[in-house]
């Protein structure tokens, strides 16, 4: 499946989890503009990230401009602000970003582990505590992680 094909799925894959939640009268999701926008921005990311493994990805490259531009601000905020200890966090931050995006994109194996369930699970519980402590991002993001597992054709694969 091609990378618009992940995008469109993830979000029917998504749109239909809600329908069930709704149906079972779950209320687990907020439909606010913001709600929807985040939601929006975590299926868009979500249904790309598992090949974050493949050097040549969409993700791996997106991820590679955010370390970059993070290394660029931290930089700028230890040289012109002459905020040191924020500069650092910043710079730590992305470098650590960077070397991870690198260990994916090299050590793993395309569709390997990282193509799982399970790390499906550990990108998205970060999402919790990102927005709000909100249940509704981390299972987006989980949902959206496993459409793109569906659509590399893995309908079960809990680790590898
Ligand atoms: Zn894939």
């Amino acid at each position: 499946m091609k990378k618009l094909g992940h995008i469109i799925f993830g979000f029917v894959l998504c749109f239909v989890f809600i329908l069930i939640a709704g149906a079972l009268e779950l209320e687990w999701f907020d439909f606010g503009a913001k709600s929807l926008g985040i939601m929006a921005c975590i299926i868009l990311l979500y249904s790309l990230l598992p090949d974050i493994d493949h050097k040549n990805s969409t993700v791996t490259w997106l991820f590679l401009g955010f370390a970059i531009l993070g290394l660029i601000w931290g930089l700028l905020v230890l040289l012109m602000k002459q905020d040191y200890s924020r500069g650092l966090l910043i710079i730590v931050v992305s470098l650590v970003f960077l070397i991870s995006i690198y260990v994916c994109a090299n050590y793993f194996k395309h569709r390997g582990v990282i193509h799982s369930l399970l790390v499906g699970l550990l990108a998205s519980i970060p999402l919790y505590f990102i927005f709000f402590f909100e249940i509704q991002y981390p299972l987006i993001g989980l949902i959206a992680w496993y459409s793109h597992l569906l659509g590399d054709g893995f309908l079960f694969k809990l680790v590898s």
